[in-house]
């Protein structure tokens, strides 16, 4: 290793010096601390006071921890296999700490009886562990506060303590000290700070130096606050500026302008449309024409309730490309989804999509599906019809993305339900032709607005809100799963939908009984939070396995309410010609009740479905409930959505289910959601951790400073594109987004 081998570097940059009992390397890797900059970085969890004792009945087993507490007694005596043993208690003025430290003999323990003298206080850290009844700390670590030095520095004996995400072989307060240390011999001009001075002082925020002193040796509570806001600033700051630059470099790509032709495909589709679209879906479809028309390629997010008739704004969007005499390819999540709007799309389309085919339409164009499932044939043609321009649309899955699959000219990318593909995977499409094509994201989940400006940054977002009329919509209510006559009256209530000529789906969280909860279909769930948080504490035993397709397919096989009614199922490891057979035995009514997972969550549309049961629905988030939800009540017939559960009344989880029965604006449930979730659900996992580029930034609570670090960031960057004059915002960028932080970005 060479590690001391260079004392030119910046000072951020050096090893992290084995001093202050930070003698073993592998424990400052352990928690991703190598260089200086990483220690200053590594900031505390939370903060303590010597005048506070931590409550102690908030321990969790199994936990490590660092608490403050005064010892009450300490002991130590032999143990019967002839060994020493030292027995403390701690307390927090009420609970007690049990401390067990085991020694060869007596004279081991003296050094620690020392310390432990009772009254006095310290800091104490350790894994939570019990032993009969009473939580105790096996040989813990920890710093007793020494009365004499206490004496000479009675205001620091005020100061917060900061209780860092330690592990067993680095304490908090080695961390803490080994901090300080660096931080004492550093000069503002060792840490580049990536906010510009004229930013800091209009928003009255510290220099990054000064933000890491008060964040690791606040002298009073506001300290602390004022380093993390200013972090926190910086953190926001940096992901926007990134995303500005983002954005502004692909203003200043050039792409083909695709601005259609009168009398086209386009006018004649228009002409035969059986519905008037909506405001909204004009308004979306001017902006999308205007900017499909333009030197630059369209980078555009729509968002849009479920059933809004997003895939007409997309299709409208592909018919001007072709018009224009480009292609358009159309991203789907699953084969179900890729095949149902190809079948979307011929239907829509009717002899416009038949060129090449005898009555097809004069200008008629056609629409290639491409799935990795495909037969070798059908492959062969679509993949002809793509690279020579005979389909102006291709409609596929991630297939789509492979390196053999190549277009004649590809005008414009659709990406639908986009929560499922990573930014990555879409630039695999846009960038492999010279000139970039259009891009059109849609997703059907309502985004909060700082979620879709943190996450989406890079895209200008629109939004469909309305509904078309003619609508009924659906009704939701929420069934006892352990009161029979409530599950009696669920089935009857889906034979009175088939018998009136509906469809219900039966929505279950797995597969199978033995499979894991996941399943393969990816549903999102929810861990079994308020049962295991229940008062009894003995909840865990008693959890219940999750509802499962193959077993509740037997089950309303048997059922009396359901008695001759042929009932279905889909799941994800069925192949896709079973699937697609399954949907369209449902959608013809010949299997009326589909017991599914959530497979069909996104985009499936079969009008006449005007019921859905799901089965453990406090298990999935408020999102993809709605998602699920919108599914049915998409025809002329009102739905019914039933959420079965065993959430008690009252509950954390019986509220969060009633959220769902009181509105159906996806927008307020997203924000409920987003409330409910922990970040990492909503960012993905690279959030956390310590290669993190977002450390103290939340998203639902930093709504004000991310859009006000945004505006400062986009400012910014209109005037200087590639951050020329601002190297250590560039260095930032460089470091936190494109290392592990860079997934964050580009795998949402
Ligand atoms: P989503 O936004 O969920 O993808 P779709 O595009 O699948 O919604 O539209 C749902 C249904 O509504 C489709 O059957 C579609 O043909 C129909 N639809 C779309 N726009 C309108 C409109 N303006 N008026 C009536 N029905 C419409
Ligand atoms: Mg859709």
């Amino acid at each position: 290793m060479t590690v001391s081998a260079f004392p030119s570097a910046a000072p951020l940059d050096r090893p992290v010096p084995k001093a202050f009992g930070l003698k073993s390397g592998k424990s400052l890797e352990g928690l991703g601390l190598r260089t200086v900059g990483d220690l200053v970085r590594h900031y505390p969890r939370r903060y303590e006071h010597r005048g506070e004792l931590t409550d102690l009945s908030g321990l969790v087993l199994g936990e490590h921890v660092t608490v403050v507490a005064d010892v009450q007694s300490a002991t130590v005596r032999a143990t019967r296999s002839g060994k020493a043993m030292l027995e403390a208690s701690v307390t927090d003025g009420r609970g007690r700490l049990r401390i067990v430290i085991f020694a060869g003999h007596r004279a081991k323990l003296r050094y620690y009886e020392a310390k432990l003298v009772p009254g006095r206080r310290g800091l104490f850290s350790g894994v939570v562990s019990e032993y009969q009844g009473h939580l105790q700390f096996l040989h813990p670590d920890f710093e007793v506060f020494d009365p004499e030095y206490e004496e000479r520095a009675r205001e620091e004996a005020a100061w917060p303590i900061p209780i860092y995400p330690a592990s067993q072989s680095l304490q908090s307060w080695q961390i803490r000290n080994a901090v300080r240390h660096e931080l004492a011999g550093l000069q503002d001009a060792d840490v580049p700070d990536p906010l510009p001075p004229a930013l800091r002082s209009a928003h009255r925020l510290p220099s990054l130096l000064d933000a890491l002193r008060l964040v690791h040796v606040p002298q009073e509570d506001a300290d602390w606050h004022r380093g993390r806001h200013r972090l926190r600033f910086e953190e926001a700051f940096v992901l926007q500026a990134e995303l500005a630059r983002r954005r502004a470099r692909a203003a200043g790509q050039p792409a083909v302008r695709r601005p259609g032709a009168a009398g086209g495909l386009l006018d004649a589709f228009d002409a035969r449309l059986p519905f008037t679209l909506t405001a909204g879906q004009v308004e979306v479809g001017q902006q999308i024409a205007h900017e499909l028309a333009a030197a630059h390629p369209m980078q555009r997010l729509l968002q849009g309730e479920v059933g809004s008739g997003k895939t007409v704004v997309a299709l409208r969007a592909m018919l001007q490309v072709i018009d224009s005499g480009g292609q358009a390819a159309l991203l789907a999540p699953t084969e179900v989804l890729a095949a149902q709007h190809a079948r979307t799309l011929r239907a829509l389309l009717g002899d416009l999509a038949e060129g090449g085919f005898l009555g097809g339409a004069d200008r008629a164009t056609r629409v290639a599906l491409l799935t990795g499932s495909l037969p070798a044939a059908a492959r062969r043609e679509a993949l002809a019809d793509a690279a020579g321009g005979a389909a102006g649309i291709v409609v596929g899955t991630h297939a789509l993305l492979n390196p053999d699959v190549q277009f004649a000219d590809l005008g414009l990318v659709v990406v639908d339900e986009q929560h499922r593909f990573g930014v990555e995977q879409r630039d695999v499409l846009r960038t492999r032709n010279e000139v970039q094509p259009h891009l059109l994201v849609m997703t059907a989940t309502p985004i909060p607005r700082t979620v879709a400006m943190t996450v989406f940054g890079d895209l200008e977002t629109s939004v469909l809100r309305e509904v078309p009329a003619g609508r009924s919509g659906v009704k939701t209510f929420m069934a006892y799963a352990d009161r029979p006559n409530y599950v009696a009256r669920t089935w009857a209530l889906v034979r009175e939908q088939v018998a009136a000529g509906g469809r219900a789906f039966v929505v279950c969280p797995r597969i199978s009984a033995d499979g894991d909860e996941q399943g393969d279909d990816d549903a999102d769930l929810l861990a079994d939070e308020e049962g295991e948080a229940g008062e009894g504490g003995d909840a865990k035993a008693t959890r219940r396995p999750l509802r499962a397709v193959l077993e509740v397919v037997e089950e309303l096989r048997g059922r009396p309410e359901l008695a001759g009614v042929p009932i279905g199922l889909l799941h994800g490891r069925m192949s896709s010609e079973d699937k697609d057979r399954a949907l369209a035995a449902f959608a013809s009514g010949e299997t009326p009740v589909l017991v599914t997972t959530t497979v069909i969550e996104v985009g499936v549309d079969v009008p006449a479905a005007t019921a859905m049961v799901v089965l453990d629905a406090d298990r999935f988030g408020l999102s993809q409930l709605h998602q699920l939800r919108g599914r049915v009540g998409r025809g002329s017939a009102p739905g019914v959505c039933l959420l079965v559960s065993h959430a008690e009344e009252g509950t954390p989880a019986w509220t969060r289910l009633e959220t769902l029965v009181r509105t159906t604006d996806g927008f307020e449930l997203a924000a409920a959601d987003l409330e409910l979730r922990r970040e990492g659900d909503v960012l993905g996992a690279a959030q956390s951790g310590a290669g993190s580029s977002l450390r103290l930034l939340r998203v639902a609570r930093d709504a004000d400073l991310i859009e006000r670090a945004r505006e400062e960031a986009t400012a910014l960057v209109v005037h200087d594109p590639e951050l020329t004059g601002w190297p250590a915002l560039a260095d930032a960028i460089e470091q936190r987004l494109r290392g592990a932080g860079e997934e964050f970005i580009d795998r949402v």
